[in-house]
């Protein structure tokens, strides 16, 4: 791609680094998870009024149908202003992209609008206790219900479900069809999140956040409107709403790390210790790792502008990221030393945060399979 802007692409970087400096994100409250939360979501709500929620969306969908370049001008902007990641993430980069590729048109005409504005939040319930990078063995059940045969009728438990306390919808796969081989039994559902059926326990992580969920579904109900790609083409579906993360949510991140690298050259210069070889050295590393990371998401954008969807190269920018910000949070410990690991410190948060990121959104392991068989096209692993 040509990054060299013409007068419009040089307008609209105007246009978003104005509405950035108009909008800090140096008021976002600091410690309280649910005060934060809502800062996230009224802070999307404004990007969505100014047309800036989620710029490479079509036109029709309430996006700005942004070129390659346009897309990246908003993430260098976002970076560039410290913003926060948006409320909504999952229904963003995930939910939203999904129902673009497999719903009915009454299903995008519901759900696009409100994904925007952050009015309705969306959660991802995939994972089971069971069944993790094994997605398809999961157990969750879903039956048509008896008498009038439109409604599923859906009872399992799924772990881990990331904003479940703050979602109104959920994407959520499970089988339908008990005798077929386990990929082609499952289907993809809309779930109401406010319904009896659905009960959701938090998890504390490592950090001290409640971030994911234990989310139990007894009887939950679900209309055979809101069934997403046809029942028994979950697996499929689902494919979409995984490569969609890995590329999508490591594009994202990749502009949070580059804060966080910034972040710690400025406080290793505060300290001095920026003419040390062996510093300089690791910094060196990292600035390149994060330069390959962010020239690799943009490809992944091409990717979904030449055919509408990412490719399996999102799982190599995803385990870049997962590799490269754990090292940068390690490092950041080792240069700045134990107030860094003191409660309440920003690189102690960020430390223990990192070590989730090699598992969500598929595990190293998983993901250097995927690069392995369908990017290299190396034997498949037995
Ligand atoms: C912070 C965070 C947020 C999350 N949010 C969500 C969410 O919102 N929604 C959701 O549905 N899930 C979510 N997850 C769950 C995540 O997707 C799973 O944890 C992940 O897919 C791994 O599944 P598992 O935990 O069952 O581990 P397992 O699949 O049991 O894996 C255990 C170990 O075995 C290895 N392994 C498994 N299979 C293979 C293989 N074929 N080859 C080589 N090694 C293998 C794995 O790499 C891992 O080291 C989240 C996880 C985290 C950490």
């Amino acid at each position: 791609m040509d990054l060299t802007f013409n007068d419009r692409e040089a307008a609209f970087r105007d246009e978003v680094r104005a509405w950035f400096a108009a909008n800090p994100a140096g008021d976002l409250p600091p410690l309280d998870e649910d005060a934060r939360y809502a800062w996230r979501r009224d802070f999307q709500r404004r990007l969505a009024e100014a047309g800036l929620a989620a710029v490479h969306w079509p036109v029709e969908y309430g996006g700005r149908g942004a070129t390659l370049t346009e897309s990246a001008i908003f993430f260098e902007e976002l970076g560039r202003a410290r913003a926060p990641l948006p409320a909504n993430a999952l229904g963003l980069l995930l939910a939203g992209p999904t129902i673009m590729t497999w719903g009915t048109e009454a299903q995008k005409q519901r759900h696009l609008g409100p994904i925007l504005t952050a009015d309705e939040i969306w959660c991802q319930g995939f994972s089971e206790p069971d069944a993790g990078s094994d997605l398809a063995s999961l157990k969750t059940r879903a039956v048509k219900s008896g008498s009038e045969g439109d409604d599923w009728v859906i009872t399992g438990q799924k772990v881990w479900t990331s904003g479940a306390q703050y979602s109104k919808w959920c994407m959520l796969v499970a089988r339908t069809d008990f005798e077929a081989p386990k990929h082609k039994g499952l289907t993809y559902f809309l779930l109401d999140m406010e319904q009896d059926g659905v009960e959701i326990a938090p998890l504390r992580q490592i950090t001290g956040e409640p971030e994911f969920n234990e989310l139990f579904l007894n009887e939950a109900r679900v209309p055979d409107a809101n069934v997403l790609g046809g029942a028994g083409n979950g697996w499929k579906v689902a494919l979409t709403t995984l490569m969609n993360e890995r590329a999508g949510l490591a594009f994202f991140l990749q502009v949070r790390m580059r804060q966080l690298l910034d972040r710690l050259i400025a406080d290793a210069g505060e300290r001095g210790l920026l003419d040390d070889p062996v510093v300089a050295d690791k910094l060196g590393d990292l600035h390149l790792r994060a330069e390959v990371l962010r020239l690799t998401a943009y490809r992944g954008l091409t990717a979904v502008q030449k055919y509408g969807q990412p490719g399996p190269e999102g799982s190599l920018t995803k385990w870049m990221w997962s590799d490269t910000n754990q090292q940068l949070t390690q490092f950041a410990a080792d240069l700045l030393g134990p107030s860094s690991l003191q409660a309440g410190d920003p690189w102690a948060y960020e430390l223990l945060r990192a070590r989730g990121n090699s598992i969500e959104g598929g595990t190293t392991e998983v993901l250097k399979n995927i690069v392995a068989e369908r990017v290299l096209g190396l034997p498949k692993a037995r």
